[in-house]
């Protein structure tokens, strides 16, 4: 069997990727192996047009939409998470492994098979194909929410010095501050405000998601109408706050403040997440075997902690809970009355 190298073809790769038609240069990176006089003459536009990459990937690889793009694991390297990426151009590449082309490389690359070989599997139509769903007016409007809180995300800065690290250091949290919480000021009802972002990273650890929870300049939480200063943007399912580097064994918290005040009070590598509904939802990787989920002294806490066990142990993962000690709301009510 011959091995399938993708920096073979650096100037294909790196050159516009639609051709209208055969053209000599698009056949001279494979020298005189395939001189035109060789190949019939193929209409570029009409094969890829009858075969999508997303197609005949997909009859390959289990791929799912996430707005513009189509994600799976790779099938060119052993992918536990989502590194495969299929753009709306009709190229893929890969995170883990790098591979990278267009429809005609992924045959060339999956069976195996030489450029000739590759477009007469396609041209003859021999190759297995899924149906491919468009990106529907939701998907479009997720993506849209995904770019909004990266772009905040890109705008935001360190904590070091500002009212979101005295916000808290007044919650008795002295631990070094993670990377995944930054400042920003942001427009709320026309005014600008301090604001703790705290960055929600899907399984693959792309930004998803940022939360905010907005601020008075002296560290407090913003006087806001309804009484509410804590706002997501993006999509938060499956997504993660990583307070810490992952684990064998790892806290879940439903906020960024019990989640600091866990680590604080146990030491645990903690992960949170922006409240009880998003909980169970929570995707960990295969490196974690065991999960310690610290929920609040309510009902609504204690729900989430049940239905987030019973997932994880349905998993195989060893599993225990951890409440706030009697008579405190939640970690950071336990840990502020620790440190009077
Ligand atoms: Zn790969």
């Amino acid at each position: 069997m011959r091995e399938f190298s993708y920096s073979a073809t650096p100037a294909y790769r790196a050159g516009p990727m639609k051709q209208q038609t055969v053209v000599a240069g698009h056949y001279s990176r494979y020298g005189a192996k395939w001189g035109r006089a060789e190949l019939p003459p193929i209409d570029f536009d009409r094969l890829r047009g009858a075969n999508p990459l997303a197609a005949v990937a997909g009859a390959a690889v289990k791929l799912v939409r996430a707005g513009n793009l189509l994600k799976g694991a790779c099938p060119f390297h052993e992918d536990n998470s989502p590194s495969f990426t299929v753009y709306p151009d009709q190229r893929y590449h890969c995170f883990g492994c790098g591979a990278h082309g267009d429809v005609v490389d992924f045959v060339m690359a999956l069976h195996r098979v030489g450029y000739g070989e590759a477009l007469s599997l396609l041209d003859g139509g021999q190759l297995p194909k899924v149906p491919v769903r468009e990106p529907s007016g939701d998907d479009r409007e997720r993506q849209q929410r995904i770019d909004e809180a990266a772009a905040i995300w890109a705008n935001s800065g360190p904590l070091s010095g500002t009212p979101a690290e005295t916000y808290l250091r007044r919650r008795a949290i002295t631990i070094p501050l993670p990377d995944c919480l930054r400042f920003a000021r942001l427009r709320f009802r026309n005014a600008c405000r301090p604001c703790l972002v705290a960055l929600v990273q899907s399984p693959n650890g792309d930004p998803q998601a940022v939360h905010r929870i907005f601020l008075t300049e002296s560290g407090g939480k913003a006087d806001l109408p309804g009484g509410k200063v804590k706002f997501s943007l993006g999509v938060l399912a499956g997504g993660a706050i990583r307070l810490s580097p992952v684990a064998p064994e790892m806290g879940l918290c439903a906020s960024v403040e019990d989640g600091l005040s866990l680590i604080e009070l146990t030491a645990l590598p903690v992960w949170a997440v922006t409240g009880d509904p998003s909980m169970d939802k929570l995707f960990l990787p295969d490196a974690v075997r065991s999960v310690v989920i610290g929920h609040d002294a309510d009902q609504s806490g204690r729900d989430a902690a049940e239905r987030t066990a019973q997932r994880h142990l349905a998993r195989g993962l060893r599993v225990r809970t951890l409440a706030p000690l009697d008579g405190f709301k939640d970690f950071n009510a336990e840990l502020m009355e620790a440190r009077k």
